[in-house]
């Protein structure tokens, strides 16, 4: 076992509660969280708040945590980065539970085991909530060189660890065509790249630079921005929608469509994407039309937990399909954070020996559409259940015309309930 501070301070922290959640072998319940995102680092939180019996442990791959919303702002210079990062050690010292960092390369349900670099955890309860992964291979085919050039000369942006050399990029952009693609759904934050892509308008155009941004869009754009792009920014950005990406070639700089070959000076290329590697490697994929493994993880969607596995729980990005009405949730940061909350309760309730309560998540995303004068628009989704059970959505949209930091205030409230700040 690891012996970072982490590691001690909450093996330490927690002597009390024994009766209650102990495991098959008389010890505490181990409860595992992988993934130190929105989502396992409000389980963590919750988990240690609510139930002191229950022993709690994190393992993340990346030293620290970093937001992603209110990146965008930051990327182009436009604001300091609005959210304080914080040290996964540090703050699983500050809280009570356990951190060790490594990668998880393999889940063994039917052990209750997990496989953290050279250390084998077992585990009473499993939260996975590794986020995404990129699937370069639907636009550039089986071949590791060009995957490893995009990823290096062209990160998309959508982990925390590519933030610092996608601002590097663009302060480094001289002038010239900047590309950047709106990946087919579903995806992280649909809202993300038309909020960066307007943020970059308004750099170039407020900077003077002599360069445009090809936005290459697999989808319609979302009309509010469509506007913006077209009224505001139309010397700055030339919106290609509905463009399905055939190939990109890295070496040579083009991308290529059903119609179009397009050269490009410098890009920043959001791929398709997926559930995280280790849900495929964990058997929790959702099965596709022919049978074969889809893209995103089958989960219960009134619990959370993966079909026929009450032991694992499924939180955040990664998930699939929750409802034949609607589709998949929105990938949102506020989402992953209402779900390992929901997960971390379904956990304490059954560690208890409690039936646990049903309950649906919400989400709320605050989007900058323009800079100046500032304007945002903040998208609500809310649950419930119809009366043959399935799940039925309810979106609202909200243009913010006067905006006053809303989306500060949003972003610090889940940070108290996550790192138990501000
Ligand atoms: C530019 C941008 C702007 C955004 N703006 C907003 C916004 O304004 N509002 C909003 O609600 N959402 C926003 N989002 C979306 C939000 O960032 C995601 O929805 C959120 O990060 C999902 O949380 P998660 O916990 O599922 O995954 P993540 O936050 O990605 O966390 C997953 C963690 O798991 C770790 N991990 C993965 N695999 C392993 C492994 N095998 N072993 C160990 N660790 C592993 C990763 O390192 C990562 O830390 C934005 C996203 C982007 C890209």
């Amino acid at each position: 076992m690891p012996t970072r501070r982490g590691f001690l301070a909450g093996g330490l922290a927690l002597a009390a509660g024994r009766a209650l959640g102990q495991s098959a072998g008389g010890g505490r319940q181990r409860v595992l969280i992988v993934g130190g995102g929105w989502g396992g680092l409000t389980a963590a939180a919750r988990l240690r708040r609510m139930a002191p019996e229950l022993d709690v442990s994190l393992i993340e791959r990346d030293a620290e945590f970093r937001s992603l919303p209110l990146s965008n702002a930051w990327l182009v210079g436009r604001a300091a980065e609005a959210l304080p990062r914080r040290d996964h050690a540090d703050l699983a010292a500050a809280l009570g539970y356990t951190c060790l960092r490594a990668e998880v390369t393999a889940i063994d349900r039917a052990r209750r085991r997990v496989q953290a670099g050279p250390h084998a955890l077992d585990y009473d309860w499993l939260i996975l909530a590794a986020g995404i992964r990129y699937d370069y291979a639907r636009w550039l085919g089986d071949d590791p060189r060009a995957i490893e050039a995009v990823r290096r000369l062209y990160p998309a942006g959508y982990a925390a660890g590519e933030l610092d050399a996608l601002r590097r990029k663009l302060a480094d952009f001289k002038g010239g065509d900047l590309l950047m693609t709106v990946p087919p759904g579903p995806s992280r934050c649909p809202p993300a790249p038309y909020e960066r892509a307007m943020m970059i308008a308004w750099w170039l155009k407020t900077h003077k630079i002599a360069g445009r941004l090809l936005l290459v869009d697999a989808g319609g754009g979302m009309s509010r921005f469509n506007r913006v792009f077209a009224e505001r920014y139309k010397d700055q950005v030339r919106h290609l929608t509905h463009a399905v990406v055939k190939a990109i070639d890295p070496f040579a700089r083009t991308l290529s469509t059903e119609f179009d070959e397009i050269r490009f000076d410098d890009a920043i290329i959001i791929p398709p994407q997926g559930a995280a590697d280790i849900v495929r490697q964990a058997g929790l994929l959702e099965t596709g039309a022919a049978g074969t493994p889809g893209a995103w993880a089958a989960f219960d969607p009134l619990h959370l937990h993966a079909p026929g596995d009450e032991r694992a729980f499924l939180v955040g990005d990664l998930l699939g399909r929750a409802s034949p009405l609607f589709g998949a949730y929105p990938k949102s940061a506020h989402m992953a954070a209402r779900q390992g909350r929901i997960a971390a309760d379904g956990i304490i309730a059954r560690a208890r020996g409690v039936a646990p309560a049903p309950t649906l998540p919400d989400s709320q995303c605050h989007v900058h559409t323009d800079v100046d004068p500032p304007e945002m628009m903040r998208i609500e989704a809310a649950y419930r259940r119809r009366g043959d059970g399935l799940i039925v959505q309810s979106l609202r949209q909200v243009e913010e015309r006067q905006p006053r930091g809303e989306d500060e205030a949003w972003a610090r409230g889940l940070y108290a309930e996550m790192l138990a700040a501000e």
